[in-house]
């Protein structure tokens, strides 16, 4: 569903991605893993076109996000109307969820489907019930996130995204700012929607998530990716000795 083709990001003078070639797979969910500073937020950003890459293409679906390559080898900026329509098929949850502290979840999972999507108050309202529902959330809808647990507030945060129905839902640590013990309700709904059908993409340093519910793992290290295969193969002996370094730290 997402095929990234020597995709470079630099900051300044300084290149952190360098040259990426990835293929994400419709239905199935990625885990992407990589020590501190390997460029792993810098990736996913890029995908959600919340970063503009500086070399190379992502294409979703076929079409191009942001640039597009022309048959001379020119880079080239598409116009605002043509990112938009792409890029509003890529969900995005972060590590801190994110929600305005002054709505209600439902507040929060309708605001954009009233604002940005301009459907009616009435049908935002069943679809932000719905995906509550989802995610188990639906005794909670009316409570502010001051008076949610952190694993709520990112289930609310991912009840958000789903509202807008994407075809690719990515998240960056969205367990990483949570409570041991609430860490395993946000992974259970994230294995639900892998289940279901969902495409995702998962930064995480859960490797026993990744293990188990990635059904492709992509070890990224310094701007590059090492290795990319399923769990099996990434995982398996010999290992590759930057990710047996890796894994003993995160282990
Ligand atoms: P972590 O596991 O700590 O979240 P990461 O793999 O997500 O790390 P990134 O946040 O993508 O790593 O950062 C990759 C590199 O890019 C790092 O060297 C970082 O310092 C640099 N970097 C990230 N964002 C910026 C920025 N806005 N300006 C300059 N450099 C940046
Ligand atoms: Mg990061």
């Amino acid at each position: 569903a997402v095929s990234i083709r020597g995709l470079s990001k630099s900051y300044g003078k300084t290149e952190v991605l360098h040259g990426i070639d990835l293929e994400i797979a419709r239905g199935a969910t990625t885990c992407l893993i990589g020590p501190s500073g390997s460029g792993k937020s810098t990736l996913l950003r890029c995908i959600a076109f919340l970063e503009e890459a500086t070399g190379g293409t992502i294409h979703v679906n076929g079409r191009p996000l942001g640039f597009e390559e022309r048959p001379d080898g020119k880079r080239v900026r598409l116009g605002p109307q043509r990112i938009r329509e792409v890029r509003s098929g890529i969900g995005m949850v972060f590590q801190q969820f994110n929600l305005w502290p002054h709505m209600t979840a439902l507040g929060n999972v309708t605001e954009a489907l009233v604002t940005v999507r301009r459907l009616s108050r009435k049908n935002a309202e069943e679809r932000g019930m719905a995906q509550l529902r989802h995610v188990g959330l639906e005794a909670r809808a009316h409570h502010y996130p001051s008076e949610l647990s952190g694993g709520q507030q990112q289930r609310v945060a991912i009840a958000r995204a789903l509202a807008l129905e994407p075809k690719i839902l990515l998240f960056d640590e969205p367990t990483a700012s949570l409570d041991p013990e609430l860490t395993g309700e946000v992974l259970n709904v994230m294995r639900k929607l892998g289940e279901e059908g969902m495409t995702m993409v998962v930064v995480t340093h859960e490797i026993g998530f990744a293990a188990t519910v990635g059904q492709r793992i992509a070890f990224l290290d310094h701007g590059r990716i090492l290795l990319n295969g399923t769990p099996g193969e990434v995982f398996s002996d010999p290992r590759h000795p930057r990710l047996t370094q890796f894994l003993e730290t995160y282990l």
